[in-house]
């Protein structure tokens, strides 16, 4: 019970690696907001978890809807530990189009940023209010893999990741400097089996050569799961972390660790 008499609220967390956290928060102890903007998923996975869960409708985006929950979660509890900036899209959910630095539109750059980092900077920023009350806690902000290299098929994503890891280290410093308690640290996970990945592995007879195509660079050549990603998600929350801030933490199956450098047989 590592997060026993915690408040949690974690976004997207309908499905994924957001689900996953939720229901490993739920499993240490925590009270968990499932909070995502898919209704559906949302109530099946608070209504999962049971009595230590509530589902809250929660577009990121929305400053309003963060003000408000935020304000009923304290009236509620009368403190909020945890908040895990999880909701998060490529862009890519409608249709696979690349979005290149030569062809990417303002538009579908706008929006990729409007989720993944105007959603971590009103998180971040309703957050810090909210612990103010404790004057402790710590903010968990999911960047990727692709905040800390470039993807040159998804630029507009790398770009809001990249924007992420560097916004958790702004958020460390200043609440190190008011003087509270609130830590705030990012995780940067690769190829994680979520349903992000469906529009790319499709269903038909290629599935598995395409699993196999995507994580061929990676040291341990597999994906990883979902609940990989809760288990660092749960050290973070947990006080057991207490000195650790501005820190990023890669969970990548290696991949950003190098490469082999393994000679070829023709050299
Ligand atoms: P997912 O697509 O399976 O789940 C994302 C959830 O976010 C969905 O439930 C969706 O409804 C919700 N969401 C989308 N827009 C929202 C909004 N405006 N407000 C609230 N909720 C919203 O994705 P996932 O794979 O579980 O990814 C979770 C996070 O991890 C994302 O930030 C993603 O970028 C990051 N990540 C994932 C991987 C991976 O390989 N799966 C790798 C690196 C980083």
């Amino acid at each position: 019970m590592r997060l026993k008499n915690k408040v949690a609220l974690i976004t997207g967390a309908a499905r994924g690696i957001g689900e996953s956290i939720a229901k490993a928060y739920a499993a240490e102890g925590a009270f968990v907001y499932v909070t995502d903007i898919d209704l559906t998923n949302g109530l099946i996975v608070a209504q999962a978890i049971g009595s230590s869960a509530s589902f809250v409708f929660l577009d990121v985006r929305n400053e309003k809807a963060w003000s408000d929950i935020t304000d009923s979660i304290i009236e509620t509890h009368g403190r909020l530990d945890i908040v895990v900036n999880n909701a998060g899209i490529t862009g890519f959910e409608e249709s696979f189009e690349p979005h290149d630095p030569e062809h990417a539109t303002l538009e579908a750059w706008r929006s990729v940023h409007e989720t993944n980092l105007d959603g971590v900077f009103l998180g971040c920023k309703y957050a810090i209010r909210a612990m103010r009350v404790t004057g402790s806690g710590s903010i968990i902000n999911i960047s990727s893999r692709s905040g800390l290299v470039g993807i040159p098929a998804a630029a507009a994503y790398a770009s809001s990741k990249a924007a992420v890891r560097n916004h958790t280290k702004s958020v460390a410093l200043y609440c190190a400097e008011q003087g509270m308690k609130v830590r705030c640290n990012s995780i940067h996970p690769a190829a994680i089996l979520t349903p992000m990945w469906e529009p790319m592995l499709g269903s038909g007879p290629d599935r598995e050569a395409n699993m196999a195509m995507f994580v061929q660079d990676t040291p341990l050549r597999r994906f990883g799961m979902p609940e990989e990603v809760a288990a660092v998600a749960v050290m973070l929350a947990a006080d057991e972390s207490s000195y650790m801030t501005g820190s990023e933490i890669n969970i990548d199956g290696g991949i950003l660790a190098g490469s082999a450098g393994v000679p070829s047989e023709k050299t």
